[in-house]
């Protein structure tokens, strides 16, 4: 079987970080979030983590020839010699660029899942969201619950809740960035045949039952 790469596409707030929780759970292989890679980076002291700690800072992204190096390195660990979920990467066509020549070198295999959502169905859902700032699980007050009244199911934290004006109109803006920078890239492996959208409106359990559908399909 070829190493498969699912590249999982969602706008912020779609539940894509619970998704791909599962799926690595489910399959067996690493959730590769380029976002967590570079904030772990950055707590180093070589080179590579001054630079990239000076971009997170500056609130810029990381430059595509440091990102595709990482990717790289991480493609060709051990720990992905089943395959990985890609999160947070390829942004750009240039990274996209890159990630085709390394599949290709590797003998790889890539799936891009789009989780499709209406915009004011994220913005309503995330006004009952809450995330723990500790371990970064994600629940729903009406979806998905913690057990105990706002405490992390996990680490037993004190959850936040993103209800204010201005972070739901930062959402909004983070949705619209989103959809620019995905638009071309699901254009190009549209045309390669290998997207499979999936409806994200439905209950996280309903969504995953359609993501492991179409995984189970391209690994047949
Ligand atoms: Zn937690």
């Amino acid at each position: 079987m070829k190493k498969l790469c699912i590249i999982l596409l969602g706008p912020p707030g779609a539940g894509k970080g619970t998704q791909a929780k599962k799926i690595a759970k489910t399959y067996g292989i690493p959730h590769i979030e380029s976002g967590r890679i570079f904030r772990e980076i950055a707590k180093g002291d070589s080179e590579l983590s001054k630079t990239v700690k000076k971009c997170i800072e500056q609130g810029g992204l990381v430059p595509d020839e440091i990102v595709n190096r990482i990717i790289k390195e991480r493609l060709l660990s051990e720990e992905c010699r089943k395959g990985c979920i890609l999160d947070g990467y390829p942004r750009t066509m240039s990274q996209v660029a890159a990630l085709d020549s390394i599949i290709g070198e590797i003998g790889g295999k890539i799936l891009v899942i789009s989780l499709k959502i209406n915009k004011n169905k994220i913005i309503e859902r995330n006004i009952n969201r809450l995330i723990c700032p500790v371990c970064g699980a994600i629940y729903n007050l009406k979806t998905n619950p913690p057990r105990d009244d706002l405490k992390c199911d996990d680490c037993g934290s004190q959850l936040e809740r993103r209800v204010d004006d201005e972070k739901i109109e930062v959402l909004r803006r983070r949705i619209e960035t989103y959809e620019q920078y995905t638009e071309p890239i699901i254009k190009h492996y549209e045309e390669r045949g290998v997207v499979k959208m999936v409806d994200a409106s439905q209950s996280p359990e309903k969504i995953f039952e359609e993501i492991k559908k179409v995984i189970d399909q391209a690994t047949l």
